[in-house]
């Protein structure tokens, strides 16, 4: 389930492997998103202690967005990330029964400088 008041503070990733890398090696505030062709990967984490979970929401031409996936991606290997990451981004989850349209509030780096979460 996605945090609904959570605001994320977006950075975008150019490269498949960076992104797999981040979000296996490492352990991110909760507000913190990622943007990779075209797909947000949302921290949806309840807590910094807890299995860094991630949710997986296509940005659509209309300036609306949907979520396609919900990965646990802490407890995956590096390769299986990065198989996740391709998979999502390719668009193959995008008509499955998960997909659901969301609001997420996103912010850029700049404009979020600090929040509760990462404060
Ligand atoms: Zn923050």
């Amino acid at each position: 389930m996605m945090h609904e008041r959570r605001i994320w503070s977006v950075t975008t990733i150019e490269s498949a492997e960076e992104l797999a890398r981040k979000l296996t090696e490492s352990t991110w505030t909760l507000c913190t998103a990622f943007e990779h062709r075209g797909h947000l990967f949302l921290n949806d984490a309840t807590s910094e202690d807890s299995a860094q979970e991630y949710a997986v929401v296509k940005r659509l031409g209309d300036g609306t967005f949907l979520q396609v996936e919900s990965i646990t991606f802490g407890w995956c290997s590096f390769d299986r990330a990065l198989g996740y990451v391709l998979h999502a981004t390719g668009g193959r989850d995008d008509g499955g029964d998960f997909a659901t349209h969301v609001n997420p509030r996103l912010e850029t780096a700049d404009q979020h400088r600090r929040c509760p979460l990462c404060g």
